[in-house]
């Protein structure tokens, strides 16, 4: 039996499990954390990342390994990667670290971004917003999240306060400039590359977000063909650039019908998880096909799904329970403010029966706010 290992034992590695289990595969979960979620369905290996001991006793374990979190220092996975196949590659993981290098490969690679500079010095970020012009955002060039370690900028007179908030981090994390995007819509591709270089995509997804994390998806976004198209040209382009193996996701802005590339998350993705239910095949399952070298699956869609995040806490269960073509997923974690605890996914075979199932829901949880532009976009003309 195949062991894949799993760096990082959040929500993702834990989805990774659940879709493991029929391929007959066995995993093993390392992290830093005893009660990390995904130690619910596969062995827990409690080791710090940075500990060669640790990696070691986790490598000698496992066939293959991967990450379910983007922040495993590239040190880390290239020592493993000596040792045992690790996908995606060390050189990847560790472009997409760092939010400077990724912006100039997507440039190189001729996808427009929003304009970016580095910021090393406060002195710096005077040139740098003069450059750009306001609004803006500052963020960290590695380790940020969820909209974490970013300060928005909306006139030159918030510059000390942004300096204040972040200007410690300029030498140890580094730190960007970007110029806001007025965009209309937020757009991920998901999608897979396997290890012969097959690629595949699921359709885009449209994401909303509330204070910088996730709090819906609709898929397939409602675009058109030739944006459909050019987003997955940009995807497979960096997937080739970067030898990608495993699932990512490549998130998008759109602005006056143009895309602009923001970041690359090198794992199974948020924004996918309505793969789970609606479509043939889930990032899931893609990512461990694609991990070990097996066949690519189906990535069409059934029907149309909206994914609904619960952040901090969980909602009542029964309203998506009872509701057609509603699904849950409860990640067995403790309650905390801005975690990532569960979603739901919503499926429906169109536009108006799916707007009809999630106004229902999103009344019954009271969580209108949560679901309304996602019923005005389905209802769109
Ligand atoms: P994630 O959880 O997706 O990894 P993150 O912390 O890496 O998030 P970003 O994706 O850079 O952060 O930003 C979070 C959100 O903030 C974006 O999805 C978008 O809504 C908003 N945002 C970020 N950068 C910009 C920008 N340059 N212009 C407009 N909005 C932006
Ligand atoms: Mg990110
Ligand atoms: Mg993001």
């Amino acid at each position: 039996m195949t062991t894949v290992g799993i760096l990082g034992g959040g929500q993702l590695a834990r989805m990774l499990a659940l879709s493991g289990a029929p391929l007959g595969l066995r995993l093993l979960v390392m992290d830093t954390a005893d009660d990390a979620c995904a130690g619910q369905f596969a062995p827990l290996l409690v080791g710090d990342y940075r500990d060669e001991a640790a990696l070691a006793e986790f490598a000698g374990k496992v066939d293959v390994a991967t990450f379910d979190f983007e922040n495993v220092p590239a040190e880390s996975a290239r020592w493993l990667a000596d040792r045992i196949p690790v996908f995606p590659n060390p050189g990847a993981l560790a472009l997409t670290q760092d939010r400077l290098a990724e912006k100039t490969l997507f440039r190189e690679l001729g996808i427009p971004v929003p304009d970016f500079a580095d910021v090393a010095t406060r002195a710096d970020l005077e040139t740098a917003v003069a450059h750009i012009g306001t609004p803006c955002i500052l963020k960290t060039r590695r380790l940020g999240y969820d909209g974490k370690g970013q300060f928005r900028i909306k006139s030159p007179a918030d510059l000390d306060a942004a300096w204040t908030a972040l200007g410690a981090q300029a030498s140890s994390v580094g730190l960007i400039l970007e110029g806001f995007v007025a965009f209309q819509r937020e757009l991920s591709v998901v999608a897979v590359r396997g290890r012969d270089g097959e690629f595949r995509a699921w359709p885009l997804t449209e994401n909303w977000h509330v204070d910088g994390v996730l709090s819906a998806s609709l898929a397939p976004a409602r675009v058109d063909t030739a944006l459909q198209a050019t987003a997955m040209a940009h995807a497979q382009a960096i997937a080739e650039r970067l030898d990608y193996v495993g699932v990512f996701a490549l998130e998008l802005f759109c602005r006056d019908g143009e895309l602009l590339a923001n970041e690359l998350a090198p794992r199974v993705h948020n924004s996918g998880h309505w793969t789970i239910e609606g479509a043939e095949t889930s990032q899931f399952q893609n990512h461990l096909r694609a991990v070990l070298g097996l066949p690519l699956g189906d990535t069409s869609v059934r029907g149309m799904a909206c994914m609904l995040n619960w952040i901090g806490t969980m909602p009542e269960a029964a309203p998506v329970l009872s509701v057609a073509g509603g699904h849950w997923h409860d990640y067995g974690k403790q309650s905390r403010d801005g975690r990532k605890v569960g979603h739901a996914t919503l499926r429906a075979d169109g536009a108006e029966r799916l707007a009809v199932r999630l106004a229902d829901v999103g009344e019954a949880l009271g969580r209108q706010a949560q679901v309304a532009p996602v019923v005005a976009r389905l209802r769109e003309t």
